[in-house]
């Protein structure tokens, strides 16, 4: 699975330690994060992350551009609700895409924790069939 990963800054402690202590499970798949998120995951943990750019440059809307694509599978999204960031309206656009698409979404962590879980279980297994329906429709697409 294609997982996205972002933190804003007061919440990037909690991420490192969130990938860190699942770093068996995001092992297993593609991770993508914005740039300073993905940079500190990558000195932290030794993981393999595709970066975007920094959130406030564009990074969410990246992400939310291969939502529409439906080449993304899970956000995680540490979001600080407790200051205000100049790219809100970015945000906001990334969560509507994920409503739009169906694309489970965590916005704190202990949603994440339930996604995780899921997706070690293989609750998210149904985006393959996504995916394979996609590549019918639009073959070359994935
Ligand atoms: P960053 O972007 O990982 O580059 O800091 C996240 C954000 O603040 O939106």
């Amino acid at each position: 699975m294609k997982i996205a990963l972002i933190a804003h800054d007061k919440k990037k402690k909690d991420m490192v330690h969130f990938v860190a202590a699942y770093k068996p499970i995001f092992a297993k798949h593609e991770l993508y994060a914005t740039g300073t998120t993905g940079g500190l995951i990558i000195e932290n943990t030794g993981l393999s992350v595709h970066r975007f750019q920094s959130g406030p440059l564009g990074g969410d809307q990246e992400i939310g551009a291969l939502i529409a694509k439906n080449k993304m599978d899970m956000v995680i999204f540490f979001r600080d609700p407790l200051t205000a960031q100049p790219h809100e309206p970015d945000i906001s656009a990334l969560i509507r895409l994920c409503d739009v698409y169906n694309i489970p979404l965590a916005t704190n962590m202990g949603t994440a924790e339930i996604l995780v879980h899921g997706l070690q279980r293989g609750d998210l297994n149904w985006r393959t069939i996504i995916h394979e329906r996609q590549q019918k429709e639009t073959p070359g697409a994935q």
